[in-house]
């Protein structure tokens, strides 16, 4: 099979470029590394079955040329990241929406199964625990710049499900949860990355808020195999699925297990949140997944634990640091 991944040189990108080259498919990329780098896929320069095309989503006809080789579609690229938001919203909602718009066009001309990138983002300050994929969605209101990530990413899910519906593309929509791993970078806010890092370093982990809000933090090779589930899968198509943990962990309890995995003196310091973010931001108190639904499509469950998860990343990061 022939993929071509957008946003290929990003974190979860270049992991399921090298999972599908390995299996013995073919992979283009479509990266303008803004925020993905050429180093995540360096590795893969000079492979037969891999190209790379450093270019936007807006590049009309990069898209197509790309679009008119690939079997499936894997649409990564966007903007993401809770503080990279909160800096360049308009640049987000470009991105996000006149870039997922323009890449189901390119889908829809020679009909290859897209598989989209969403967000567990989207069920926002929904309180019905865990979050499956029909329930509600609670976001906040425009005057807080956070939800425009959410609002972004439910658009793209609307405009898909269209597609799908009225052009018949063949389309599955991937709401991903905190996804983690080693590649990711913790300059756009991310928790895990960021606290790994202090601690390797001896600097104070930064807990923002009282730490006791949780998140379950799913390893990328799980994610990545959870993708190569759902590709080629006809039965996966016009539905949306969560892909992510289930353990679910607070963020006070991540920092301590991190200090203490990482053998660090690092103090923990908890930050209040409008040090951290600009006056008014929300949180979310807590964010777990109900992941039947892919479980009974394709057999999938994360096989990482948390400990597991600390431990390759801190391998990645120390390596970085020598
Ligand atoms: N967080 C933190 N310290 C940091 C970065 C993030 O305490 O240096 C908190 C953040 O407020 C949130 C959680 O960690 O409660 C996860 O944040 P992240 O940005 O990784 O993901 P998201 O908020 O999208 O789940």
């Amino acid at each position: 099979m022939h993929v071509l991944i957008t946003g290929g040189a990003g974190f979860i990108g270049s992991h399921l470029a090298d999972a599908l080259l390995r299996r013995g498919d073919s992979v283009s990329i479509l990266d303008n590394l803004s925020t993905g780098s050429a180093e995540n896929v360096r590795g893969l320069e000079g492979h037969p079955r891999y190209s790379f095309a450093q270019a936007d989503l807006d590049d009309g006809a990069a898209l197509d040329r790309l679009a008119g080789r690939a079997d499936a579609i894997v649409h990564l690229a966007a903007t993401v990241g809770v503080q990279l938001v909160l800096e360049r919203p308009t640049q987000t909602i470009e991105t996000n929406v006149l870039g997922t718009h323009a890449l189901l066009d390119a889908a829809r001309r020679y009909g290859c199964q897209t598989l989209i990138a969403s967000t567990s983002e989207v069920y926002g300050k929904s309180e019905s625990l865990p979050f499956s994929e029909n329930d509600d969605l609670v976001l906040g209101p425009p005057s807080r710049t956070r939800w425009v990530y959410a609002a972004t990413k439910l658009l793209d899910e609307f405009l898909a499900l269209a597609a799908h519906q009225e052009f018949g593309l063949p389309l599955t929509i991937m709401r991903l949860f905190n996804v983690v791993g080693p590649r990711q970078t913790g300059r756009f806010g991310m928790v895990l990355p960021r606290f790994v890092r202090q601690a390797l370093r001896g600097q104070p982990l930064t807990v923002y808020g009282d730490g006791m809000q949780t998140r379950c933090f799913c390893h990328v090779s799980d994610v990545v195999q959870a993708i190569v589930g759902l590709l080629g899968r006809n039965t996966a198509s016009g539905q949306i699925y969560n892909i992510g943990s289930s353990q679910e962990v607070t963020i006070r309890e991540l920092a301590e297990q991190i200090v203490d995995r990482a053998d660090s003196s690092s103090p923990i310091h908890f930050l209040p949140y409008d040090q951290a973010y600009a006056a008014g931001f929300e949180d979310l108190r807590r964010r777990v997944p109900d992941i039947s639904k892919i479980e009974a499509e394709i057999g999938w469950k994360p096989t990482h634990l948390l400990p597991n998860i600390l431990d390759d990343m801190m391998e990645f990061e120390r390596d970085r640091l020598t």
